[in-house]
C-alpha cells in the first residue's frame, strides 16, 4: 500500500511539473502570437495611413491641376456665343434625353465646375426671337471635349389648353444629331468645391438630378473616397433618369450612398429594389438616413422641395454657407420683404426706362421689375427668369434695387438683374 501511495506521489509530482510546463509554454506562445499579432495590425494600420496620405496627397495634386486648368479655362473662356454641334441624341427615360455636345470649331472647350450650366440661344420655327434657356451640365468635365446636358420636355400643364415648353419641346421633338446651336460659356455659382473634402448630401427632385450627376462624377473621375449621400426623388421608375447607371455606381462605390424615393410608384416597382422609400424627399427622411447633419448639402429640384429642404435645413442646425440650392425656373415666391417703401407706407416709386423715355409709376403688386416692364409694354431680353442666366442685366443709372430677400445675387455693382429685383427708390435705368 505504502509503495502504491509513493508511486503515486512521483507520477502527480511529474504530472504538475508538466501542467505547469505546459501552461508556461501556451503563455509563452500566446505572448508570442499577442506580440506578432499586434504587429501586424500596427503594420496594416501604418500601410492603410500610408494609402490614405497617398490618396490625399493624388487628391491635393489633382485639385491643383484643376485649379490650374481653371484658371487656364477661365483664360481662355469664349465671350457671346460658341457654335456647338449636338454628336449624340440620347433618350434616357420618358420625355428626357441627353445631348452630346462637340465645339463646331473642334478646338477644345474649357473646363468647368461640376453643377454649372450652360446658356443657350435657340432659334426655335415660329418663334418671334430666339429663346434664351439654361441647361445644367449633366457630367463632369471630360476628357473628350465635350458638354452633355439633360433636357426634360416641359409639358403643359394637365387641363390647360397653353401650348407645352418652347425650348423644351424643340430640344425633344424637333432637334436632331448634327444640328448646330449657340451656347454661352460655362457659368453659374452653384458648384461643388473639388479641393475641399467634406462629405456631401446631394438632393434632387425630377431633372434637378443633372448637376448632381455632374458633381457625383467629378468626384468620383477623381478617385477621391470623398463620402456623397444621394437622395433622389422621381415619380416613378419611369421618369427615373440614370436609374441603371446610378444602380452601377453603388454598387461599384463603397463611398456613394444612394436613397430613392418614389411619390407614385408603379406597381412594377420593387421597394428596397428600384427605389427606398414612397412619398418625396424630405429633411424628416434625411435625419431618419443621415448619421449627422455635419455635410455640404446640395439642393435642386421641384420649388417646394427645395424650399421646404432649405428652411427644415436650417431648423436642424444646418449652417446657411453649407446649404446650396439651385433653381430651374423663377425662385419659389418666398414672403419677400416689403422695400422701403412699401414699409412705410411711403410716397410711390418711379421707374425711368430712359431710352424707351417712359416714367412710370411702380405697381406694388409685381414681383420684379421685369414682370413689371412686360406689363407696360417694354421690352428687356429674358431667359432663366431666376436670376442665373444674366440676360436681363440691365444698368441702373440711379437709385437702389433690391431682391426683396428672394435671392442672395442682386448681380453686378451698377446694374440689376430686373428678373430677380425690386426697385428700393426711384430709378432711372439704361432701358
Ligand atoms: C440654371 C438652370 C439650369 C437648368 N437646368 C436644366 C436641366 O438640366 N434640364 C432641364 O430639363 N431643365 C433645366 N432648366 C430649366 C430650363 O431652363 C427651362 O426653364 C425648361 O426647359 C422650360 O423651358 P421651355 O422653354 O421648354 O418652357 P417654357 O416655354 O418656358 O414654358 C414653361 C412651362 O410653362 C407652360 N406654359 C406655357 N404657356 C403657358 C401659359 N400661358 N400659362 C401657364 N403655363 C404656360 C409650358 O407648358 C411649360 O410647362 C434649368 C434652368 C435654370 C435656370
Amino acid at each position: 500500500m505504502q509503495l502504491l501511495l509513493d508511486k503515486l506521489q512521483i507520477i502527480s509530482s511529474w504530472q504538475v511539473g508538466y501542467l505547469i510546463g505546459v501552461i508556461l509554454l501556451t503563455g509563452l506562445l500566446l505572448h508570442l502570437f499577442l506580440h506578432l499579432y499586434g504587429y501586424a495590425r500596427r503594420l496594416g494600420f501604418e500601410k492603410q495611413q500610408q494609402d490614405l496620405a497617398k490618396q490625399e496627397m493624388q487628391i491635393s495634386i489633382k485639385a491643383a491641376m484643376l485649379r490650374c486648368q481653371e484658371a487656364e479655362a477661365a483664360r481662355q473662356v469664349w465671350n457671346g456665343f460658341r457654335k456647338f454641334r449636338v454628336a449624340k441624341k440620347v433618350l434616357e427615360c420618358q420625355d428626357v434625353y441627353s445631348y452630346y455636345l462637340a465645339p463646331h470649331d473642334g478646338k477644345p472647350i474649357q473646363g468647368f465646375k461640376p453643377g454649372q450650366y450652360l446658356t443657350f440661344q435657340i432659334y426655335v420655327p415660329h418663334q418671334p426671337k430666339p429663346v434664351i434657356r439654361c441647361y445644367s451640365i449633366s457630367d463632369a468635365p471630360r476628357s473628350d471635349n465635350h458638354f452633355r446636358v439633360t433636357i426634360k420636355k416641359a409639358l403643359a400643364p394637365k387641363g390647360a389648353s397653353v401650348p407645352h415648353g418652347i425650348a423644351s419641346t424643340y430640344f425633344s421633338d424637333y432637334l436632331k444629331e448634327g444640328d448646330i446651336l449657340d451656347v454661352k460659356a460655362p457659368g453659374g455659382a452653384f458648384f461643388l468645391d473639388l479641393a475641399r473634402a467634406t462629405p456631401v448630401v446631394l438632393i434632387s427632385g425630377g431633372v434637378g438630378i443633372t448637376p448632381m450627376l455632374s458633381m457625383m462624377n467629378a468626384i468620383l473621375n477623381m478617385g477621391s473616397k470623398r463620402q456623397i449621400w444621394f437622395f433622389h426623388g422621381a415619380r416613378n421608375s419611369k421618369e427615373h433618369i440614370q436609374k441603371d447607371y446610378l444602380e452601377q455606381v453603388v454598387k461599384e462605390h463603397e463611398n456613394v450612398h444612394l436613397f430613392v424615393s418614389y411619390s407614385n410608384p408603379l406597381p412594377t416597382d420593387v421597394m428596397d429594389k428600384d427605389y427606398n422609400h414612397k412619398g418625396y424627399v424630405t429633411v424628416s427622411l434625411l435625419k431618419d438616413v443621415l448619421p449627422s447633419n455635419n455635410f455640404e448639402f446640395f439642393i435642386c429640384g421641384p420649388p417646394s422641395m427645395m424650399d421646404n429642404c432649405a428652411v427644415r435645413l436650417a431648423e436642424w442646425g444646418v449652417p446657411k454657407n453649407r446649404i446650396n440650392f439651385e433653381a430651374f425656373g423663377p425662385p419659389p415666391k418666398k414672403k419677400s420683404e416689403p422695400t422701403a417703401a412699401v414699409k412705410s407706407g411711403g410716397p410711390e416709386i418711379k421707374i425711368n426706362f430712359s431710352r424707351s423715355g417712359k416714367t412710370l409709376v411702380w405697381d406694388t403688386g409685381c414681383e420684379t421689375i421685369l414682370d413689371f416692364a412686360e406689363q407696360k409694354g417694354i421690352e428687356i431680353s429674358s431667359g432663366c427668369r431666376s436670376g442665373s442666366c444674366g440676360t436681363c442685366l440691365v444698368a441702373v443709372k440711379s437709385g437702389k434695387v433690391s431682391t426683396g430677400g428672394a435671392h442672395d445675387a442682386p448681380g453686378e455693382e451698377g446694374s440689376c438683374l430686373t428678373c430677380i429685383c425690386k426697385p428700393e427708390t426711384d430709378l432711372v435705368l439704361d432701358i
